[in-house]
C-alpha cells in the first residue's frame, strides 16, 4: 500500500462537503488503512480527512502520539486518546461546552500554524470502519482536532475560521 497524496489549498475538494458513507465493503477499508499510513508517514501529523486525498467521503482519521518531552518542554500528561488510532466514519458533534486553542497546523496549509476558537469538550457519534457505532466526549487537544477534522468533511478549511485580518495574512503568505 502506498502512501495517498495530500491535497494542498487552494482546491475545491477543500471546500466541498464529503457525502455519508452508507457501504462499508472491503474497498472502503483499504481506504481506511491508506489514510492511516499516509498519517504515519506525514512528519508531525495527527489527523487526516478523506477530502484532503481527494476522496470525498465522510471518514477521518486521528493518532496523537503522547509527547515525551525535550530539552524545551516537558513531558505530556497522558489521556486515554494518545497513542491510539481512530478512524471515525460519519462523526457528529451531538454536544460541545467550554473554550479551548491550540495552535492548529494542517497537512493542507503547509507551514501555517495558527489559534482558532474551539470548544473544550466535544460529544462525537460516529461509526468505526465496520460501520459500528461508537461515542466518546473528547477534551482540550483532542477535542480541537476532532472538530478540525470534522470541518474538513464539512468543506471548512481552518483559515475560514480565523478572523479576516489573519485569513488575509495567511493567503498573502501562501501566494
Ligand atoms: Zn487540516
Amino acid at each position: 500500500m502506498e502512501k495517498l497524496s495530500i491535497v494542498t489549498w487552494p482546491a475545491e475538494v477543500l471546500e466541498t462537503r464529503a457525502a455519508e458513507v452508507s457501504v462499508f465493503d472491503d474497498e472502503f477499508k483499504q481506504l481506511c488503512q491508506a489514510m492511516h499510513l499516509t498519517l504515519d508517514k506525514s512528519d508531525n501529523a495527527v489527523g487526516l480527512a478523506a477530502n484532503q486525498v481527494n476522496v470525498l467521503k465522510r471518514v477521518l482519521v486521528m493518532h496523537v502520539p503522547l509527547f515525551l518531552g525535550n530539552e524545551e518542554y516537558p513531558a505530556e500528561e497522558r489521556q486515554w486518546w494518545h497513542d491510539k488510532r481512530f478512524t471515525l466514519v460519519n462523526p457528529r458533534i451531538t454536544a460541545s461546552s467550554g473554550k479551548f486553542r491550540v495552535m492548529e497546523g494542517c497537512l493542507s496549509f503547509p507551514k501555517i500554524y495558527d489559534y482558532v476558537p474551539r470548544a473544550k469538550f466535544v460529544t462525537v457519534e460516529a461509526q468505526d470502519e465496520e460501520g459500528k457505532p461508537i461515542s466518546f466526549v473528547a477534551n482540550d487537544f483532542f477535542a480541537v482536532l476532532v472538530q478540525h477534522e470534522i470541518d474538513h468533511l464539512d468543506g471548512i478549511v481552518f483559515l475560514t475560521r480565523m478572523s479576516r485580518l489573519k485569513a488575509v495574512f495567511h493567503r498573502k503568505k501562501l501566494r
